[in-house]
């Protein structure tokens, strides 16, 4: 599947997920929840595994970050599981987040996060994206024969 095509089916996902928990009154729920997916969707997929791809691009000057990652992966190798790829990827970002945060505390600027429960709902959408990446791979959870497969 194309990286466009990964896109259009991810957010209309989200649209209708997201659309489906306002309605029902989980506003908050709905934009924490669309806060992971597009995360997930737009700037950090599986196919950041490859040198050119649309989430790198969309990373502008920043996308420099990602090279090592792209350099230290095989195409659809571990950054195409369910659990590893997708925590590897997250802990990659934090080590390059480590000095920005280590830094804002050095000049004491305590930013407001999001509370615990709209963090994790977000972590939660940020996977629910990565596996509908997956599916539309076809790569099924638990199966080990993608490894083999190019
Ligand atoms: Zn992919």
């Amino acid at each position: 599947m194309h990286g466009y095509q990964h896109t259009t089916v991810s957010l209309t996902a989200t649209s209708i997920t997201c659309g489906a928990l306002i309605l029902a009154g989980y506003a908050e729920t709905a934009l924490a929840l669309g806060a992971g997916l597009a995360f997930g969707t737009l700037l950090v997929t599986p196919d950041l595994d490859l040198q050119r791809n649309d989430a790198r691009r969309r990373w502008g000057k920043m996308r420099f970050i990602w090279a090592p990652y792209a350099a230290l992966s095989r195409h659809r190798g571990m950054s195409h599981t369910y659990l590893v790829g997708p925590t590897i990827r997250l802990a990659y970002l934090a080590l390059w987040a480590a000095p920005l945060v280590w830094g804002a505390q050095h000049l004491q600027i305590t930013p407001t996060l999001p509370s615990w429960n709209h963090m994790t709902i977000a972590v939660i959408g940020y996977f629910l994206a990565q596996w509908l990446h997956l599916l539309c791979d076809g790569i099924m959870p638990l199966d080990r024969s993608h490894h083999t497969r190019r």
